[in-house]
């Protein structure tokens, strides 16, 4: 059969023996353009067995061999970038300039994976008893697996393979069916870096084929970034299980406006997180808060979005792509109906749109909805799509609350120029990533990438079930600590019985 996609076991690619496959289909013209196996018990076993070997000697190479690998890979990477973005829009859509980015948001972590040695350093204390030294040792744990979503093909097996992998573990990718080429070029690359056969396999399906890793006993841990409920799923198995698992999920990220903000700024800032790549981000801004006088700016918005036009990857002049399936564009659809039905304002209606020369891609024009309320399902379930709904909270307090009483927290940001404003929704917000004066906060590599509440499954920043009354308690303490005139001395009188 043509057009099937092969899998990268033993550092060559291979066509599996499945008779069953998902169709891969182009966003721009909806032709099936691959055919992706959904890999056979034994085939995925006989990956993770050979990745099992691999450790077993690569855990025992010297940290820098392993270094100067990710070194010569950074460098192939950055060489092949032009070849692997143009891979990367042919599938996804996104227009170039986007998949370039995606693709340095990625090579900036195996950058990082290049520090191994000092990252990999434990620690040590002398005489912790009476001759008695204590030594902590970081340790690779073995077969790592990692499944990713469709809308970042390049960064996001990057941000998992690259630092296992230099840390001495051999890693699994089942990347989504929807995207698998740039993940196996990318893994080639990693072969003719001079990686050992086998330290990374790519293997191919859907929910049969994660179920397999997941309750393979030679795989360890489960990096996952996807939708909320297989992340759920996921983490729910994996921990079952008893494996490390950490899930990466939805968003609905606010950005706050404050009346004594820069209009331009926000204008601008506002156009790009919101519609950027069609609004398939999980960093996407979906949600401004106009607090106060600042509403008067919205006009002014809608006219700057009116301009905003999709298109194809290789027009310099197209803003974003196509959403990645007509399912989800239909889905976008069907919630844009459901906003006008439940009475929100629509200003802008990006349904119908089209782009010459490509009448059946999955194009949605900027969309823009006013007098949206808490409760309505356009502001509840996430819309990847170019959406955004506009709130006109009174007060910064009233859109905390607003932030905070929502089910994720990926990220947020503010915009304003009062330092306090700025320090109060820091400290206050319970969101992972917060910008101030910058829409979309990502996180440099150095720094973990973690959202908060219902967009992260694992043991850091995870409330669980009970993340609306961790909510509803910490702002009863916050608030009787700020109405408190005398909270300096109580911290004063802290201070004093803490140091006694
Ligand atoms: P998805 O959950 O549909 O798919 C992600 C991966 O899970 C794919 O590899 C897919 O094959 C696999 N999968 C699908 N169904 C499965 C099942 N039932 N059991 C096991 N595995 C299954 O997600 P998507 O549509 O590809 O990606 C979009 C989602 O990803 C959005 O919700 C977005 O917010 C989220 N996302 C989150 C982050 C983050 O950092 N928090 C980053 C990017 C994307």
């Amino acid at each position: 059969m043509s057009n099937v996609i092969k899998a990268l076991i033993d550092g060559v690619l291979v066509e599996s023996k499945s008779t069953q496959f998902v169709d891969m289909v182009s966003p721009l013209t909806n032709e099936v353009i691959g055919k992706v196996p959904c890999m056979l018990k034994e085939e995925i076993d006989e990956a993770v067995q050979k990745a099992h070997q691999a450790y077993l000697l690569w855990r025992f190479t010297p940290v820098m061999t392993r270094t100067r690998v990710m070194l010569k890979y950074q460098a192939l990477v950055k060489e092949n970038m032009e070849e692997l973005a143009t891979i990367l829009c042919k599938e996804s859509g996104k227009t170039f300039a986007d998949a370039k980015g995606d693709l340095v948001r990625g090579y900036e972590v195996i950058e990082f994976a290049c520090s191994a040695p000092t990252l990999l350093m434990g620690e040590t204390i002398e005489n912790v008893a009476n001759k008695v030294n204590t030594y902590s040792y970081k340790q690779a744990i073995g077969v790592c697996a990692g499944i990713t979503p469709f809308n970042f093909p390049g960064m996001i097996p990057l941000w998992m393979f690259p630092l296992s992998i230099v840390a001495g573990n051999a890693f699994i990718l089942k990347p989504s069916e929807m995207v698998p080429n740039t993940a196996l070029r990318l893994a080639e690359l990693l072969y003719e870096a001079g990686a050992p056969k086998n330290i990374l396999q790519v293997v191919h399906g859907q929910k049969e084929q994660v179920d397999m890793l997941l309750d393979h006993d030679l795989v360890r841990s489960y990096s996952f970034v996807g939708s909320p409920a297989v992340g759920g799923y996921i983490y729910s198995r994996a921990t079952a299980n008893l494996k490390r698992a950490q899930a990466l999920v939805g968003a609905k990220n606010h950005m706050v406006i404050m009346p004594d903000a820069n209009k331009e700024n926000v204008i601008n800032a506002l156009v790009g997180a919101s519609m950027g790549a069609a609004g398939q981000r999980c960093m996407a801004i979906s949600v401004a808060l106009f607090v106060g006088s600042s509403k008067e700016w919205i006009p002014e918005l809608v006219e700057r979005l009116k301009k905003v036009k999709p298109g194809v990857w290789d027009d310099e002049s197209a803003d974003y792509g196509p959403l990645i399936t007509k399912k989800a564009q239909e889905k976008v659809e069907r919630l844009i109906q459901e906003g006008v039905d439940e009475g929100a304002n629509l200003v802008l209606d990006g349904r119908g749109a089209t782009v010459e020369d490509y009448p059946n891609g999955n194009w949605v024009g900027p969309t823009v909805f006013r007098d949206v309320k808490v409760d309505m399902s356009i502001y509840k379930e996430e819309i990847f799509g170019p959406v955004i709904s506009l709130l006109e909270p009174k007060t910064l307090n009233e859109a905390l609350d607003i932030i905070n009483n929502n089910m994720f927290g990926n990220g947020t940001s503010i915009f304003t120029s009062s330092g306090a404003s700025a320090t109060k929704f820091r400290r206050e917000v319970l969101v992972g990533q917060v910008g101030i004066n910058i829409p979309i906060p990502v996180p440099l590599p150095f720094f973990s990438f973690t959202g908060w509440r219902g967009s992260f499954y694992g043991d850091l920043h995870a409330y669980g079930k009970q993340a609306m009354t961790f909510y509803t308690e910490t702002k009863t303490v916050t608030e009787k600590w700020f109405e408190n005139e005398e909270h300096e001395e109580i911290a004063f009188n802290f201070k004093e019985n803490h140091s006694k």
